[in-house]
Parts: C-alpha cells; sequence; structure tokens
C-alpha cells in the first residue's frame, strides 16, 4: 500500500527545485512513475513530499547541433526518442534500443531522465551513452553542473544526484567520422530489462581499419552500467580482427562483476558477456567501415 504523501505538480524547473530545496530528502521527484511507482507500491519508498515534474515542458526535448550533438531534455520519453528523426549520424543506436526498452505504454510515458535516474544497472540506455561519450547535466538552486554518464550511477540504485538537484539534460557529442556503435541485449522476457546488456563504439582511422578508439560497456554486469575498460585495451590502436573480438570478450567478462539472480547465474552472466561484446564488436566494426 502506497503511504499518504503530500503531492506538487511544478510547471517550470524553477518551481521544481524551490520545492526540491525546501524538502530536501523527506522529498521524492516522480517523472513517469514507472519505476518510482512499484517502490512505492511495495513500501520501500515513502516519499512525506511527491514532486510531479512531468508537467515541465522546458525539459521535454530533443534539440539535434552539428557542433555541439544531441541533446534530449531529462523528460523526454523513450518513445519519442525511438521516433525521432534526430536518431541518425551516429546517434540511431539510441533509437534501436528503445525499440527494445519494455512495453510501449512504458516508453510512452517513463523518461530516459527517469531511467538514468532509478541507477539500475541493467537499465539499457546507460551502455550505449557510455559508449557515445554523453554526459549529464544537473540542476539545483545553486547552479548547474555536467557528469560523464559513466560516473553517474555509483551502486546499485544510487546515482550522484545530491539532495535538490534534478537531472536536466542528456548531452552525447557529436560522433566523430569512421565511427560505429552497436547494442544488444540478452533477455528472458522479450522487451524486458537485460539479463545482460553490451555496447561497443569503434572509431576507425581515416583510410585505415586501424581502431583509433574504442568503448565497451555493459549492463547487468556490475553494480553500475559498468564500462570495461580492460576490454577496450585488447582492441584500441590494432587492426581488429576475430580472434581479438574474442579476446576482448573474454577480457570484459573477467572484468565484470556479475550476480547471480533469479534469471540467471554469475557463470551464465560471463559467458553471455564473453558472446555479446564479441558480437556488438563485430557489429560496431562493420557499420565503422560504412560510416
Ligand atoms: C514492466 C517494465 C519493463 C521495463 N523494461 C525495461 C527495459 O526493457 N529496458 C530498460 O532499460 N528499462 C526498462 N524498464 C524501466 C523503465 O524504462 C523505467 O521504469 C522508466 O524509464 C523510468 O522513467 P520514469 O520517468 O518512469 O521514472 P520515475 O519512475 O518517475 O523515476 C525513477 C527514479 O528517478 C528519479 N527521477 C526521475 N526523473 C528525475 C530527474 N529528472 N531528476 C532527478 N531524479 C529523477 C525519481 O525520483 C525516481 O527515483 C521497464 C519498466 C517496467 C515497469
Amino acid at each position: 500500500m502506497i503511504r499518504d504523501f503530500e503531492y506538487f505538480a511544478p510547471k517550470t524547473l524553477k518551481e521544481a527545485l524551490t520545492l526540491l530545496d525546501k524538502y530536501q530528502d523527506e522529498a521524492k521527484v516522480i517523472a513517469g512513475g514507472q519505476s518510482l511507482l512499484i517502490l512505492m507500491r511495495q513500501g520501500l519508498v515513502a516519499p512525506k513530499y511527491l514532486i510531479d515534474i512531468k508537467g515541465i515542458s522546458e525539459l521535454n526535448y530533443i534539440k539535434s547541433d552539428a557542433k555541439e550533438g544531441l541533446k534530449i531534455g531529462a523528460l523526454t520519453t523513450h518513445r519519442t526518442v525511438e521516433k525521432s528523426p534526430m536518431m541518425r549520424n551516429g546517434f540511431s543506436v539510441l533509437a534501436e534500443i528503445e525499440r527494445n526498452v519494455a512495453s510501449i505504454q512504458t516508453r510512452n510515458w517513463g523518461t530516459v531522465g527517469g531511467e538514468l535516474c532509478h541507477g539500475d544497472p541493467a537499465e539499457d540506455p546507460a551502455p550505449a551513452l557510455i559508449t557515445l561519450n554523453a554526459t549529464l547535466k544537473m540542476a539545483s538552486l545553486k547552479g548547474e553542473r555536467t557528469m560523464a554518464v559513466e560516473d553517474f550511477t555509483l551502486d546499485y540504485f544510487e546515482t550522484a544526484l545530491k539532495p535538490g538537484e534534478l537531472l536536466t539534460e542528456i548531452q552525447v557529442p557529436v560522433v566523430p567520422p569512421h565511427t560505429g556503435t552497436a547494442y544488444t541485449k540478452f533477455t528472458v522476457i522479450e522487451n524486458d530489462l537485460p539479463t545482460v546488456g553490451a555496447a561497443v563504439s569503434i572509431i576507425l582511422g581515416s583510410g585505415d581499419d586501424i581502431c583509433q578508439d574504442v568503448r565497451v560497456a555493459l549492463s547487468a554486469s556490475a553494480p553500475i552500467p559498468m564500462r570495461a575498460k580492460q576490454a577496450e585495451a585488447v582492441l584500441r590502436g590494432k587492426k581488429i580482427t576475430d580472434a581479438l573480438l574474442k579476446e576482448a570478450g573474454e577480457v570484459a567478462s573477467t572484468e565484470a562483476e556479475p550476480l547471480s539472480d533469479i534469471y540467471a547465474s554469475e557463470e551464465y552472466r560471463r559467458e553471455l558477456i564473453k558472446v555479446l561484446v564479441k558480437r556488438m564488436g563485430k557489429e560496431a566494426l562493420a557499420r565503422a567501415k560504412k560510416a
């Protein structure tokens, strides 16, 4: 049963930040409520004040700029990202991911910002955002700050957001030429959170097939959406072959810290990481060659 709370529905960012500043830890922000309401119904979260930010239209947008890249307001829904014509020029992987996030109903109401702020290590968008070198903008009455997506989740369901702060924007820089990015997940139930997810982004040199830079990130493989830096080191600076991709998968599987739960054992997750990193490395490479 949901415990009683006082409800606010601010219409501007300033109003929301003022309320958050006033009630601090006693308040909880709700956007689409797809994750939060489950926790409230289970009694795991029982805020005294609920601040509903869904009506703040200034945080609901997607902008694309040739110099600054993509900017996604925190209240943009998964469905809007999935359908946006701005998900091209290297960003199309984000639309691909969204197509397989939850049901259409959840995608229609759940927000990308809410997903990230929930801090679930099994979420789909975070690994791809990490490989795309994305940052997050946060605001409080004291001002704004930005942080890399890879630093934002601190532990299971714990993020770097401070009391009084809201996530306002997801920023994805312009994707360099000859970059390919790919993400896939293995799930027991179709369009559900991944048992394991893997994203790989590869930047090739101009006119050669040497890997100038690479990023590998995993979901449901550690307490946070995790960057697999040792796996990246296997590929960086080299001409990528199937053998190297296999090695990168094996290294990622070793550096990951997966749990055993009702969906999969730790051992099974490590096997999945090997397979998915290799597979996405191959796909990212093919895309980079065409980009
Ligand atoms: C049945 C089901 C299936 C799902 N399947 C998938 C899946 O396949 N893949 C996947 O990746 N996800 C999946 N999800 C997760 C879903 O995508 C998230 O629940 C949703 O995106 C959360 O967004 P929201 O706007 O509803 O957040 P809310 O539930 O409103 O909020 C979540 C948390 O973030 C905080 N918060 C929200 N917005 C902000 C903000 N702007 N600033 C600061 N804090 C904020 C809230 O206080 C709360 O702690 C699934 C969820 C359900 C219910």
